[in-house]
């Protein structure tokens, strides 16, 4: 075992503290499949945090990040470039309808960030109001919108005018929004906070409420973009435009990149308001541009929400006793449960699952949308397994 290198120990002493981490280094993806530095096997329903859509090293990813590595690496956004050039207009055909405008960053906070900046900027107002549960990010404007406290609450003053209010009642929202709300910024399916989908009647009347006060509506589809619901973003399941959508995630089938798209309420975006030396580099866009390709020639959307629906189906029918609710929209699943999440990941993990909490009771899972059908009942089949274990 001697010739096996053990990344563990040194990461250990190097790394800044800042993760909850698992005893485990994995060291090779392919499809839904990662293995660990003992060539253990695991089926990935972490995927990267919701960034494998494509599952690990897509042939059609790996192939346009080699081909654009071979010809330009990097290209300021103050110059024009061809590979960006399609993968905008590229981009555009799947947006949300009245969203034709994008500005592309590295991540899904910035994402956020630069979103509530061009609500200012548009609005010429400063309130923001976002809701319970809601995650957006850890940088600092990002941050003020993220509802946990215990993730603010050392880095106070954050933007002292953001305002949280709960998830999907619509009462709540109406009295909240005022002349001063420059947006209302939320996620169609609250991810980190539960997988909780918010409701057709909510997000339509967010929708009426921001047209009537003359704010901005922004969906923070970062983790819902892509289809991981069932279509390329989630609103799309209602017929819902926002002003701003940002994302980030599976955008570019595993490289680090984020987007905001606007509509024609976003205005006063001048030259000088805003930037980033990374955004829009050929190198992401490249890759962006052969997964959004992938998902569209491999019928990756559709399939997402039927094996989404098929999976629930299946984990419904576990039946177990701590087993609280079964939650999501395609293959973003939310498994509630009457105990403790972290006892059951690590035992998924032996088996050979990797799954994710979302928040203290939550089991989600973000599996890879190519993932088979015989992988979700395997999938279903250990979670059944570790709950009759019944760890705590
Ligand atoms: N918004 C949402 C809805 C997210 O789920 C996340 C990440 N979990 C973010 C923003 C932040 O993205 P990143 O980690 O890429 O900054």
């Amino acid at each position: 075992m001697s010739d096996i290198f053990d990344p563990i120990p040194i990461e250990n002493k190097y790394t800044s503290g800042v993760y909850y981490k698992r005893d485990v280094a994995i060291v090779r993806g392919k499809g839904t499949k990662v293995w660990d530095s003992h060539g253990k096997e695991y089926i990935d329903c972490v995927a990267g945090q919701g960034v494998a859509n494509l599952g690990h090293c897509h042939p059609r990813v790996v192939s346009a990040i080699n081909e654009q590595s071979q010809k330009l690496l990097t290209c300021t956004e103050i110059f024009f470039n061809d590979t960006r050039a399609r993968l905008l207009e590229k981009l555009a055909g799947v947006l949300p309808s009245g969203l034709n405008k994008v500005y592309l960053c590295n991540s899904g906070a910035e994402s956020v960030e630069a979103a509530i900046k061009f609500a200012r900027l548009a609005t010429g107002k400063k309130e923001i109001i976002a809701t319970m549960r809601g995650f957006h990010g850890r940088t600092m404007g990002a941050l003020s919108a993220t509802w946990e406290k215990r993730y603010r609450q050392p880095f106070f003053p954050l933007i002292p005018e953001v305002q949280h209010v709960p998830y999907d009642k619509i009462e709540k929202i109406t009295t909240a929004i005022s002349e001063n709300t420059a947006a209302v910024l939320v996620e169609v399916v609250q991810g980190e906070g539960g997988v909780r989908p918010g409701s057709r009647e909510y997000l339509s009347h967010l929708r009426q409420l921001c047209d009537e006060k003359g704010c901005l509506l922004i969906f923070d589809e970062v983790q819902t973009g892509f289809g991981r619901t069932g279509q390329w973003f989630a609103c799309q399941h209602h017929g819902i435009s926002p002003d701003i959508l940002t994302m980030g995630k599976a955008i570019a089938g595993g490289v680090p990149m984020g987007a905001v798209a606007m509509g024609e309420r976003v205005v006063n975006l001048k030259p000088g308001t805003h930037g980033s030396t990374f955004g829009g580099n050929p190198l992401a866009c490249a890759a962006s541009l052969a997964a959004l390709g992938a998902y569209e020639d491999e019928n990756l959307i559709r399939r997402s929400l039927e094996l989404g629906e098929y999976a629930r189906e299946k984990i419904k029918n576990i039946n177990h006793r701590f087993i609280r609710e079964v939650r999501g929209l395609g293959l973003m699943i939310g498994i509630e449960l009457k105990t403790k999440a972290t006892p059951y990941l690590r035992a998924l993990m032996q088996h050979g699952v990797l799954a994710l909490p979302a928040g203290p009771t939550v089991l989600r899972l973000l599996p890879p949308l190519i993932i088979s059908k015989e992988e979700l009942d395997q999938v279903v089949s250990v979670i059944e397994k570790v709950l009759n274990e019944e760890k705590n």
